[in-house]
């Protein structure tokens, strides 16, 4: 008997086995058999290049990787996966420019889509009309070549990222926030239409008005709904000039009063933000931007002696036939605010300097070696009412010592936002965006060493948890469903059953770790 019993379970096991193996082998040449006009890489370079991120923390090995030529190479492929059903573990995620924090781009054995050869659609602007101008782009466009695109025509896109080699799809599946999102809302409230490939291969258009479920669904929809492969993104009349301006406080309710009274003023600034400056000494002219202030000789002499100081940061777009009636403007709107007198540091640059300014970081990070390192970014949106205690928990008691990178707080009007997206905000008029933009050491055993860093953003979430301040992750990283299904609180049952909808099977960007393909 016991003979028999060891047999079955060797031949039980031998059938798991070949099964796996039958399913591991097979799938390339079936892969292989597909009409495509672009091509599947199997190469080892490109599945390695695809297993990265600019978190630098986390790899997951893929197993082929599309290089689509057009959308029906992606509908094909995602169809294909579907229709092996349960019976096959590939899944599918599309890549777009690979920023990511923690593998939210990346598949374990799966087919990494990379976006950016999606070039079947040239950019066109459509300026007809003029009422509501636009540009159609391909999902795997990077927003740098889209304002110079749109530039051609003297227009631009109206709400943006802090760094522009990102893609479209990849922001819009996130919002897309920066110090435009107070006017215009996130780059999620400025799209008018989506073309998608949904997790059954379909491909379907969408706009508020058609198919509009999926196109709400898709917005900030962390890639589980879709891809999208066209998007019509709103643009408006160009600006040439930029005046660029930095103020500091010391007093962190005299900033947030600022900060809170400018974004209920449309029309004084264009852009505002805002970072904390932890205990740096010395002169503060040495910024870590391309900022490089024209400043009176006061500005430029203010030491920060160690001090946490908040650090305001505003923009006004202007033409040069209107730079009297601007420098006014922002004179009178700069006399009603409460910085530290002698710390008004401003500049002029075009608007194309201005829009990408994080480039001139990275370039000198990269020729640094400075760039590829392990970034264990946090990003938290605090609801208005909290932001005090925020701010008292971990700036005044966890983020003493120093930061390891900028560290953004702004707040936005939730009015600009679009609640059928599938983002979760706080449920506050105003919250504010923190950002802790830390970079790791690889080498070093303390503050700026990757275990201290990861260990100092625990504690924050831990903080906030026990302080009970409503605090939602942006760009969000968890590992489990109960985790996830805490962030969406309760939009997870919605969430939940849009995915059962448009991607049944969880075959759609499954590095978010939200849900799990079975087989
Ligand atoms: P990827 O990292 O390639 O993809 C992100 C997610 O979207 C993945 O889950 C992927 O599967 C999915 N995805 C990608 N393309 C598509 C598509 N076409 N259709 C459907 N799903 C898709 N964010 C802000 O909001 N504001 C900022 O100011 C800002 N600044 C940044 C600065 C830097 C230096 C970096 C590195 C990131 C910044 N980000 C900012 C974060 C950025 O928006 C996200 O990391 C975004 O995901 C990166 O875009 P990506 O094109 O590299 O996408």
């Amino acid at each position: 008997n016991i003979f028999f019993l060891k047999f079955f379970i060797i031949l039980f096991l031998s059938c798991i086995a070949t099964r796996f193996n039958f399913c591991l082998s097979n799938i390339p040449s079936s892969l292989k058999t597909l009409p495509l006009v672009g091509h599947l890489s199997f190469d080892e370079l490109s599945l390695t290049k695809a297993s990265r991120d600019f978190g630098n923390r986390y790899q997951y090995h893929p197993m082929a990787i599309l290089y689509p030529n057009s959308v029906s190479d992606i509908a094909n492929t995602i169809k294909h996966i579907w229709n092996m059903g349960h019976s096959s573990h590939l899944t599918v995620a599309a890549r777009g420019h690979g920023h990511s924090l923690s593998g939210q781009a990346q598949t374990h054995g799966g087919i990494v889509i990379n976006m950016e050869s999606l070039k079947v659609y040239e950019m066109n602007v459509d300026v007809i009309g003029n009422d509501s101008p636009y540009i159609d782009v391909s999902g795997g466009e990077l927003w740098i070549n889209i304002l110079h695109e749109s530039l051609r025509y003297g227009l631009t896109p109206r709400s943006w990222t802090d760094y522009l080699h990102l893609t479209v799809g990849g922001t819009l599946s996130n919002a897309g926030v920066s110090g435009q999102a107070f006017k215009h809302g996130p780059q999620i409230s400025n799209v008018q239409q989506l073309e998608i490939v949904t997790g059954t291969g379909e491909v379907v258009n969408c706009s508020k008005d058609q198919n509009g479920e999926l196109f709400h669904s898709v917005l900030g929809g962390l890639g589980q709904f879709g891809i999208i492969t066209r998007a019509r993104i709103l643009l408006e009349p160009a600006p040439s000039m930029v005046k660029w301006i930095r103020v500091l406080y010391s007093d962190f309710t005299a900033f947030t009063n600022d900060q809170e009274r400018l974004i209920s003023e449309e029309n004084a600034f264009d852009y505002i933000e805002g970072f904390v400056i932890i205990n740096r000494t010395g002169l503060l002219n040495n910024w870590r931007s391309s900022f490089n202030p024209q400043d009176p000789l006061q500005a430029t002499h203010f030491k920060s002696d160690g001090k946490t100081l908040f650090c305001l940061e505003l923009a006004k777009y202007f033409n040069f036939q209107e730079m009297d009636i601007v420098n006014q403007e922002v004179e009178r709107h700069l006399s009603h605010l409460n910085y530290i007198q002698s710390t008004l540091f401003q500049t002029e640059v075009t608007y194309v300097e201005f829009l990408d300014r994080v480039h001139v970081s990275e370039i000198k990070l990269r020729s640094k070696g400075l760039w590829d390192v392990p970034h264990p970014w946090l990003n938290l949106f605090i609801p208005k009412s909290k932001i005090h205690s925020f701010a008292q928990l971990v700036f005044g008691n966890i983020l003493t010592q120093t930061s390891n990178g900028p560290v953004l707080i702004y707040p936005v009007n939730k009015s600009k936002w679009d609640n059928r997206t599938s983002v979760v905000i706080p449920d506050e008029d105003i919250f504010y965006l923190v950002a802790f933009l830390s970079s790791a050491d690889t080498s070093s055993n303390g503050s700026d060493s990757l275990e201290h860093i990861l260990s100092q953003n625990k504690r924050i979430l831990e903080v906030c948890e026990r302080a009970n301040l409503g605090v939602k992750q942006y760009l969000p990283q968890y590992n489990t469903q109960d985790e996830w299904r805490a962030h969406f609180g309760t939009h997870w049952e919605g969430f939940r059953q849009r995915k059962f909808v448009y991607d049944p099977f969880a075959i759609l960007a499954p590095g978010q770790r939200i849900f799990q393909k079975t087989i």
